[in-house]
């Protein structure tokens, strides 16, 4: 009896603080999310974050504080419809946007370039603020205008989102051999763009960039990528994910890969559920396709109209935690961080709301058994490592 009572004592303790634990562990590590679409998802379309946005959005100020973000990279974004010019100007005033916010917040917030200002803003409690310009195609297939975003602030560029570029292949084109330029991978003038990314010390990013891009890049690039978006293709093998080899070079290569918390990246299945979804209501799809919106506009309207049918479409939180596990299992807990694309999708695992519930990512890490210190690197520290990295 003393016995039972022993071992029943022994699995309880050990309980009992970790509950209270996981908070503080979380509070205290660098917390670096290296993927929001709020800029261009609200901010363009006139909503504000400085307001409280619950239930309209994943992220508000007051709401990457109560998740205890100190490190949000923003996306810098917009679709293939914006075409030459009219894309690089946009990017510019997304970046400007960005400024404006900041400066209406000195005490919350910080725009942060370079690892000693990203310090500064940790050391002040703010939410540090950096950019990535999500697609090449907002460089005009010019040096000059990917200059210019440097100068004003971004600090990683995908190298394409889902449109390819004269310079390199999408990952949606290359999986479809849908190759609108005629060539699979970076030209040369893409090679050029990766070493000239690297001298200036912004992150090359290969989310969204096809598999032969993807090789191309690592193959050229000098420092540490970043993957600010993407998880493991042999968990959901759709072709936004890495797959094992992709995953083995980018440790070698001494990089990061920050695990996307989109249903669909995550659950092999999850397509299949939606589209059950969005068939229950066609006649609404199709009048919003009537609209010309794109199809992520479309599934994010019917997925908040229709919120209790959608929020049974998630899949578990634990799942997500099955992507890190992976990836780490292949190449240590050095390689992989966070890159939630909050704001960029219509669904994330159940408990995974919007931003406040960052927390539970740490909870889930800590009762899958990951130590502290390898939860501080998952958290930040790796992210950290390879912005240090690329700009030395
Ligand atoms: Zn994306």
């Amino acid at each position: 009896m003393l016995y039972r009572i022993c071992f029943l004592f022994m699995l309880i303790l050990p309980l009992q603080p970790f509950a209270q634990s996981y908070k503080k562990i979380h509070r205290n590590a660098i917390v670096a999310d290296t993927h929001n679409d709020v800029i261009s998802s609200v901010t363009m379309k006139g909503m504000s974050i400085e307001t409280d946005l619950t239930g309209k959005t994943h992220s508000d100020i007051a709401r990457f504080k109560k998740g205890g973000i100190d490190v949000q990279v923003f996306s810098i974004f917009c679709n293939e419809t914006f075409h030459k010019d009219t894309a690089y100007n946009y990017a510019r005033a997304e970046i400007d946007s960005l400024y404006a916010i900041v400066s209406r917040n000195p005490g919350k917030m910080m725009i942060v370039t370079n690892p000693a200002a990203l310090d500064k803003a940790i050391k002040e409690k703010k939410l540090a603020c950096m950019m990535g310009v999500e697609g090449g195609h907002m460089i005009n297939d010019r040096m000059d205008c990917l200059d210019t975003l440097f100068k004003k602030g971004a600090r990683y560029m995908t190298l394409t989102w889902n449109n390819s570029v004269s310079w390199a292949s999408s990952a949606a084109d290359e999986s479809k051999n849908n190759l609108p330029f005629g060539t699979k991978g970076l030209t040369s003038f893409g090679k050029e763009i990766v070493k000239h990314m690297n001298d200036l010390g912004m992150m090359v990013d290969l989310s969204h960039v096809g598999e032969q891009t993807f090789w191309d890049a690592i193959n050229t690039t000098t420092k540490p990528v970043i993957v600010s978006h993407s998880c493991a293709w042999s968990l959901c093998p759709v072709p936004r994910n890495l797959k094992d080899e992709q995953i083995k070079a980018v440790g070698k290569n001494g990089g990061v890969i920050d695990v996307n918390f989109y249903s669909g990246f995550l659950d092999s299945n999850y397509m299949k559920r939606k589209e059950i979804f969005l068939n229950g209501h066609k006649t609404e799809r199709d009048s919003l396709q009537q609209l010309k919106l794109p199809g992520y506009e479309i599934e994010e309207w019917l997925s908040k109209k229709y919120a209790a049918e959608a929020n049974d479409l998630r899949p578990p939180l634990s799942l997500l935690i099955d992507h890190i596990d992976h990836i780490v299992q292949l190449i240590g807990a050095d390689h992989v961080g966070l890159g939630s694309d909050f704001d960029g999708i219509e669904s994330a695992p159940k408990e995974l709301n919007d931003v406040s519930d960052m927390p539970l990512v740490t909870k889930a890490l800590l009762e899958r058994g990951y130590s502290k210190k390898d939860v501080e690197k998952i958290l930040g520290g790796n992210f950290m490592r390879v912005f240090t990295a690329n700009s030395q």
